[in-house]
């Protein structure tokens, strides 16, 4: 295996893992342990290019410290990925040489599950290297992040949607769902408990038609998920999805959602709010899965406590984000970002 370290000036420490003897290219960033160990998930996906997985690296793992700072938790922000197709090229080697890496770093950095992981993966990974969270078994193993994710977003959306039309109740109102995943899943079974109406997009024609099934939901292609008339749109696929091609055609008035770094550029957020459509940033309204993960990090004894704990925070925080976005006719992704400085300028003093 071969480590190489790459000079990216906005981030502590970032490396190239290569290993081709098992089909390993992947890189870590660690952008910040100022609050604490770096820690976020590790995303296997098919890339166009190495380029194009640094660049998902860096901007992931950007947003895990500022995640884990409005989060309030004791981490730093860190992310990984793997060059590979989750359902074609996944082995056992070539998680526990990219283990091997993860333990060369000698916990500046804690993995634990993004798009493309489960549990199961996290045990293998955790055979070579005990940086590990997200497990199945094991003291303090917190398990799938997902639907403890999918709880926080729905909590946003309900807070979103206080704001934004008066009233938490989702019953009758329509929900644009992309993407339905370990998280968009979870969401839309508890947005169809509620009584919110729903229009589900996903690549997987399996997941729609179940979603149709189960929910009554209607389903639209991946192409107009982002054009459907909706009250809230809840992106749970990718990033950058919101940017100067889309927004000018969106149909909703809210957007609140799973997916990280769903803003292309912090200028894509000026512009939803020129619209008028109001964002409940990302890496606020999703931070229910690092908050499970932290649990298995920090050893806390009492994860439901905690986490239910933690949860209301994120609510209240969201809230206080909206509310000031409102007096002082601002984006809220600008509010929640000078939140988080604020936070890390604090803890620096
Ligand atoms: P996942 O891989 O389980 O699900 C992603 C889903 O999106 C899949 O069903 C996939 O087919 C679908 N998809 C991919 N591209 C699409 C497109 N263009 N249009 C519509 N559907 C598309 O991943 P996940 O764990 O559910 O995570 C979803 C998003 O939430 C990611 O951005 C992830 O980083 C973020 N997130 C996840 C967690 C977590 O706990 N899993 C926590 C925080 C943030």
């Amino acid at each position: 295996m071969k480590l190489t370290p790459l000079p990216c000036p906005a981030h502590e420490e970032v490396i190239r893992v290569e290993a081709p003897e098992v089909g390993l290219l992947g890189f870590i960033a660690i952008h910040s342990t100022q609050m604490g160990p770096a820690a976020g998930g590790l995303r296997m996906r098919t890339y166009p290019s190495a380029d194009a997985a640094l660049t998902d690296a860096l901007r992931l793992s950007h947003g895990m410290t500022f995640k884990n700072a409005a989060a309030g938790l004791e981490l730093g922000g860190g992310k990984a990925v793997i060059m590979a197709d989750p359902g074609k090229q996944k082995t056992p080697e070539m998680l526990r040489a990219f283990g091997d890496a993860i333990a060369s770093l000698e916990g500046r950095y804690w993995t634990a599950e993004d798009m493309g992981m489960s549990p199961e993966d996290m045990g293998v990974i955790a055979e070579v290297t005990p940086y590990v969270a997200g497990l199945a078994r094991g003291d303090f193993a917190s398990g799938d992040p997902s639907p403890i994710t999918a709880l926080g977003i729905f909590n946003a959306i309900r807070v979103t949607a206080r704001h934004r039309f008066g009233t938490e109740d989702l019953a009758g109102r329509r929900v644009a769902v992309q993407g339905l995943g370990h998280v968009g899943w979870a969401l839309a079974a508890q947005l169809h408990a509620a009584g919110a109406q729903l229009t589900v997009a996903d690549i997987n024609a399996g997941q729609t038609e179940s979603a149709a099934r189960e929910f009554g939901a209607e389903v639209v292609s991946v192409d107009n998920i982002l054009t459907a008339e909706a009250d809230i749109l809840a992106p749970c696929a990718i990033g950058g999805i919101l940017n100067a091609t889309t927004i000018p055609n969106l149909k909703v008035s809210a957007i609140a959602g799973g997916a990280n770094n769903q803003l292309a550029t912090p200028a894509d957020g000026d512009a939803l709010h020129k619209r008028g459509i109001l964002y409940a940033p990302d890496y606020v309204a999703n931070a229910g899965g690092i908050i499970n993960v932290a649990t298995e990090i920090l050893r806390i004894s009492d994860r439901p406590g905690f986490v239910a704990e933690k949860l209301a925070e994120v609510r209240s925080t969201l809230d206080a984000i909206l509310s000031a976005a409102a007096q002082r006719s601002s984006s809220p992704h600008r509010l929640a970002d000078e939140i988080v400085l604020e936070k890390m300028r604090a803890k620096a003093a």
